[in-house]
């Protein structure tokens, strides 16, 4: 394996994350992979780059799929002997208007924001090297959402430990939305929001559990991209996809020695004081 550094990026066929793969191809001192479950979209994303005059590398990801990313780390470990930057991007959000039915989108939403991105994480940090940087893209409505809910939920977020714990938290969620008491229960009807929160509150606990690790100056963070023109907002939003990525760029660039974001959840590249 070569010592070269590598970094990572998931959905990164469009949107939030093609704008980030578009940043570090140009900023990151290293190899860049453009992840994406969909393999025709993901290699025309990476002509796309070419186009730009830009070299990224092509790596098919369906973060649900756990074969893939045990494919991703012994690719990475062969290649490279570790990893240096991951970024998780990829995600859903149900429109407003759909009328797939609250339970099946609370389950989805979750499996995708929350499960498989705490699933990559079980799988890859072990190769993080020494001043890797992860950031999670999340959204202040997860902030919103934690908002919504009771001072008995809120409590428990607050509170919560281990992955082990959150893991808990957000499967009552899941276990209420099924049943549909979540809103007697104190969660609020909002599954993109709680799958967000439960990604902000997952940074916390694992920069406090890398923090007893071996390997010294790794930083986790997340960050809120803004309301950006991309699909997912239905091309609502105002900031344009490298508009969004920039924090999501500082988060991955911070220099060695940093103190300050670390294990933040960072907005406009100042760390949000909710
Ligand atoms: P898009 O819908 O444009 O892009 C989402 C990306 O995630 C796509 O590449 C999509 O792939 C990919 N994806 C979804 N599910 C999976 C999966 N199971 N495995 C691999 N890739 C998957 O959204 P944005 O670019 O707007 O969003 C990027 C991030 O920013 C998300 O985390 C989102 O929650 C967050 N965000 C966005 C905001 C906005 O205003 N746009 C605001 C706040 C946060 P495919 O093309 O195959 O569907």
């Amino acid at each position: 394996a070569t010592k070269k550094r590598v970094a990572i990026v998931t959905g990164g066929n469009k949107g939030i994350g093609l704008a980030i793969v578009r940043g570090l191809c140009k900023q990151f001192d290293g190899d860049v992979y453009l992840t994406a479950r969909n393999e025709e979209l993901g290699k025309g994303a990476v002509e796309q780059m070419k186009q730009e005059g830009l070299t990224a590398n092509f790596f098919r990801l369906d973060i649900r799929n756990e074969g893939h990313i045990e494919d991703l780390k012994a690719h990475l470990m062969d290649k490279y002997g570790g990893l240096d930057v991951l970024i998780n991007n990829a995600a859903i959000a149900y429109k407003r208007a759909s009328t797939v039915p609250f339970p099946t989108q609370a389950k989805d939403t979750i499996e995708t924001n929350f499960t498989a991105t705490l699933r990559i994480c079980e799988i890859l940090f072990p190769i993080l090297r020494p001043n890797a940087r992860v950031v999670h893209i999340s959204s202040r409505v997860g902030v919103m959402a934690f908002n919504k809910t009771s001072d008995k939920i809120k409590n428990c977020f607050k509170n919560v430990a281990t992955t082990d714990d959150l893991k808990t938290l957000i499967n009552d969620f899941l276990k209420s939305a099924e049943e549909g008491t979540h809103t007697e229960k104190g969660w609020p009807a909002m599954a993109y929001g709680v799958s967000k929160l439960g990604v902000c509150c997952l940074t916390g606990i694992q920069q406090r559990e890398m923090d007893n690790d071996d390997r010294q100056g790794i930083l986790i963070n997340s960050m809120c991209p803004g309301f950006v023109n991309t699909d997912m907002s239905s091309h609502k939003g105002f900031l344009t996809p490298d508009e969004g990525a920039d924090t999501a760029l500082y988060c991955a660039l911070l220099p060695e020695k940093t103190e300050v974001p670390k294990g933040n959840f960072v907005v406009a590249r100042e760390v949000n004081p909710d």
